[in-house]
């Protein structure tokens, strides 16, 4: 069992989690729902021990307490996280990718099982073992980032927004996986916006708002539930029993507004204004045609400048060596003494500066057996 206990999380002054308190058994599924900002990925993140904010709290798995460990070490325990984007290896292999995941020593003896368990949950993998990771569609690398932390033998595997950017088609069979994930006897904590899909395959669910959470129950109850529907599922329901919740306690961030009375998200800003994407983009391309070329025309302007002033130069040393020349005097005559050189106009304006871009460095470091991290 995963026991989160007033978990919070904050980059810098800004708190991205407050006191968030949740559970997951093994062989449940419980999802998070909420909005973009909400704090869903800082959560997951936080127990993973990845979070780059400041975090406190409590996470324990059974008698274990993770909270202070290394990411590693919590892999280690049996929690693994399937982050956003997936963070597969592209130039490896599909079976590179999958025996990777292997390397936590609480699975290398079980390495030939647990490959066969996810050759047989992902019989796509099976078929492409050999193929290169980032050829394959988003959905199979989808499929090798589960199986791959599948690979550390976890109790608790954790997926942020895993359907994301997936077809219709492919969210079905990922959500049908994870179902079989869970028959597997492991707990699994599902971040997604996709809230019709995940419910329907989830135990329980939480939703989180504004970095708290404000409701907590069945998925059935939640699914069923109007304002739920109204706020995640694109329905028109009235009332709920969400919004019957317990006021949070005052926060620094603005209070969690009730269910019944939350906002649409955000990315629907677009639809609110009345304008569609080609709208938008038409839009973008006829002010950016109409609008003045600042940029452009102080470059031109800067290099007119020093141009101007090249030229003022040159033109003056001309006459300077015209009127020397009328002035030369004879050589029978005493030689004058020598003319002092007006001097030159200060070039004040510098050249452009062209920026160069570098490639980036990459530094491969190597554990040793005495768990040391060196540069290779
Ligand atoms: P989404 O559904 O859009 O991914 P989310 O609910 O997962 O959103 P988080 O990514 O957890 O939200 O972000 C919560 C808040 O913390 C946001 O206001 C975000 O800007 C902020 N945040 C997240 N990561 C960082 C970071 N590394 N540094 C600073 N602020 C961050």
């Amino acid at each position: 069992m995963l026991e989160v206990k007033g978990l919070s999380a904050a980059y810098g002054q800004h708190p991205s989690l407050n006191e968030v308190s949740l559970s997951i058994a093994p062989g449940e599924i419980v999802v998070i729902l909420g909005a973009n900002g909400a704090g869903k990925s800082t959560l997951l993140r936080a127990i993973a021990g990845i979070c780059e904010g400041k975090v406190s709290g409590e996470v324990r798995l059974g008698p274990d307490a993770l909270t202070g460990l290394s990411p590693d070490e919590i892999v280690e325990k049996g929690v693994v996280l399937v982050p956003e984007g997936r963070g597969i290896f592209g130039d490896l292999s599909v079976k590179e990718n999958l025996l990777l995941g292997a390397y936590p020593a609480r699975a290398r003896d079980s390495e030939r099982e647990n490959l066969d368990r996810v050759l047989e949950l992902f019989p796509t993998l099976r078929e492409r073992q050999g193929q290169v990771a980032r050829t394959m569609s988003g959905g199979e690398q989808q499929m090798l980032a589960i199986g791959r932390a599948m690979m550390s033998a976890p109790e608790i595997l954790m997926l942020d927004e895993p359907s994301l950017g997936l077809a219709p088609l492919l969210c079905k069979e990922l959500f049908q996986n994870l179902a079989q994930v869970k028959s597997l006897g492991i707990g699994v904590l599902l971040v997604e916006q996709n809230a019709k899909q995940s419910l329907a395959i989830a135990d329980r669910g939480y939703l989180l708002e504004n970095t708290r959470i404000i409701h907590e129950d069945t998925a059935a109850r939640l699914a069923g539930d109007p304002a739920v529907q109204k706020a995640y599922l694109g329905g028109g329901g009235q009332g709920s029993s969400a919004s019957a919740t317990p006021a949070p306690e005052p926060s620094p961030m603005p209070a969690a507004p009730a269910i019944a009375a939350r906002p649409q998200p955000q990315r629907s800003a677009d639809q609110q204004a009345g304008l569609s994407i080609s709208d938008l983009v038409a839009k973008a391309a006829h002010q950016s045609a109409s609008a003045p070329r600042q940029a452009p025309a102080d470059v031109s302007t800067a290099a007119d400048r020093l141009a101007n002033d090249r030229l003022t130069v040159v033109m003056k040393d001309i006459e300077e060596s015209a009127r020397a020349a009328r002035h030369r005097p004879t050589r029978a005559a005493n030689p004058a003494p020598a003319r002092p050189q007006a001097p030159r106009p200060q070039q004040t304006v510098r050249p452009p500066v062209i920026e160069v871009y570098r490639r980036p460095r990459v530094e491969v470091y190597r554990r040793r057996p005495s768990g040391k991290f060196e540069r290779e």
